[in-house]
């Protein structure tokens, strides 16, 4: 990039703020999606809102593409950055602005960690439920870009139920105020809305006002062991049609539990074809009668086993079995490939069975757990993306899983977002009157198309 306009960023955000080095650029080329990199034509890291704002103006008077990151956790290429475009680091907003236990609510800037988020909440006796699986390193503002989930979503909702308002920088560098600190609100058109899921293709967040909650007086964890997927899928389906909402209501198929078990040995059975791993909280009292009723579903629906968690450190293992899925099964291959292909509840046994036959029939190393409770699966190829052939069969299992997925009435990413990764499907969810819906609105919000160019809509 030519040294004048690398000054004028300089000028903005301070010396040490701007990193032009190929080392510094390749550090940001990728994400956590198996796509290819793409070199960014510079670094820059605002420290603060004011900065943040006269960046994104000046990427729009120079007409530079921008991708804003957070950690770069994302899973679907959302920040792979424009050739020739400009990456803007946001782990320098990461302040904490205000937890007000008594409205609860509270008020952060886009760069600050969900974990670290979730514990200070928790230490003012709250609760903030969205726990994706990326939250030690993930970031709120990355979150509400990708409307993120967790294992909570099935009672507690997703990053949007969250979401009260945000204040985000426009491409003229205005200041964009939305929604607000009330619980109610309905001044004006929805922007806040409107921002979360963007995926940083429409506004630059600058301030995040985040819904808390109470937390749970108690809580219940246990894991069932079934002979089938279909008796485990059926299963949760009885646990719904009980009206009983769990906290997290988790699958894993055999491979999964296998890998699992030979990374951690924590002692999941090795020999059950499906295990559900599931949380009831609430008073006390619910929560004793609705574990007591899980268990009776799950004994009537053919569970072989059942062990309910007697401590903390006992409900610990049961959730360290899940978080430990995607790491091992990663471990397996050089490359692994996560999906988030999503159907409506009752449409779980048919998409498990579609998977299976997909696996089959592209001879491929299929591993699925997931969200079973919100329809979201998470059928994992474990591949080697060296090896043409094999990644030839991966790209068509891929297509064949997402058309699998939108024939069940579903959609094509319950919590990783679009991205680059999925652009080419999304007229498949919509249609060609949507998409050119959204591109009009974008060229409005984004004359030059600046703001993350190729996310979302091509
Ligand atoms: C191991 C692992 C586990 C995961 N588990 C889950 C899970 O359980 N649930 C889930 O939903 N996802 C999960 N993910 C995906 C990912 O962590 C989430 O999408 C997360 O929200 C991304 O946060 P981030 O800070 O890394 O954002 P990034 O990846 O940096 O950015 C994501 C998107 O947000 C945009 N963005 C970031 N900051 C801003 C801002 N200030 N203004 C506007 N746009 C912005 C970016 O441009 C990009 O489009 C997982 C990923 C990994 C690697």
């Amino acid at each position: 990039m030519n040294t004048s306009i690398i000054k004028e960023f300089a000028a903005i955000v301070g010396d040490d703020n701007v990193m032009s080095s190929e080392t510094d650029r390749h550090v940001y080329s990728y994400d956590a999606a198996v796509l290819d990199s793409v070199m960014p034509a510079l670094v820059v890291r605002p420290e603060n809102s004011e900065a943040l704002g006269k960046t994104v103006k000046l990427c729009n008077d120079h007409g530079l593409p921008l991708t804003v990151r957070g950690a770069g956790t994302n899973l679907s290429g959302g920040t792979i950055p424009h050739p020739g475009g400009v990456v803007v680091l946001t782990n320098g907003l990461n302040r904490i602005l205000e937890i007000n236990a008594e409205d609860m609510y509270a008020v952060v800037e886009p760069g600050v960690v969900t974990a670290k988020f979730a514990a200070e909440v928790a230490a003012c006796g709250l609760f903030y439920p969205p726990d994706p699986g990326s939250q030690a390193v993930s970031t709120l503002g990355g979150n509400v870009a990708e409307n993120a989930g967790g294992l909570r979503g099935l009672k507690y909702g997703v990053t949007k139920d969250y979401v009260m308002g945000i204040d985000f920088w426009d491409v003229n560098g205005n200041l964009i105020k939305s929604g607000s600190r009330t619980v109610k609100c309905v001044s004006g058109y929805n922007l806040t809305g409107l921002m979360v899921a963007s995926e940083g293709t429409l506004g630059v967040f600058d301030k995040i006002i985040l819904k808390i909650i109470p937390p749970p007086k108690a809580s219940r964890s246990m894991m069932a062991m079934f002979n089938s997927m279909q008796a485990a899928s059926e299963t949760v389906a009885a646990i719904i049609a009980a009206k009983i909402v769990p906290a997290t209501l988790e699958i894993m198929d055999n491979f999964t539990i296998r890998t699992v078990e030979n990374f951690r040995h924590a002692g999941l059975p090795k020999n059950a074809a499906a295990l559900l791993l599931i949380e009831v909280d609430g008073h006390p009292a619910q929560v004793a009668d609705e574990a007591e009723l899980v268990e009776q579903i799950c004994k009537q629906h053919g569970a072989t086993e059942l062990k309910v968690a007697r401590d903390a450190a006992e409900r610990d293992a049961v959730w360290q079995a899940r978080r430990d899925a995607l790491p091992a099964l990663a471990k397996l291959r050089p490359t692994c490939v996560l999906e988030d292909a999503t159907v409506p509840r009752s449409k779980i046994p048919a998409m498990i069975k579609a998977l299976d036959d997909i696996s089959k029939k592209y001879q491929l190393t299929i591993g699925t757990f997931g969200h079973a409770g919100d329809g979201n699966l998470h059928p994992t190829i474990l591949t080697d993306r060296r090896d043409e052939k094999e990644w030839q069969r991966v790209e068509k299992a891929i297509d064949e899983i997402f058309n699998r997925a939108l024939e069940l009435g579903g959609t094509l990413s319950g919590e990783h977002g679009i991205g680059l990764a999925k652009a080419k499907y999304m007229v498949l969810e919509t249609n060609r009157g949507t998409l050119d819906y959204f591109r009009r609105m974008k060229s409005v919000l984004d004359p030059k198309g600046i703001l993350n160019p190729g996310k979302i809509i091509g």
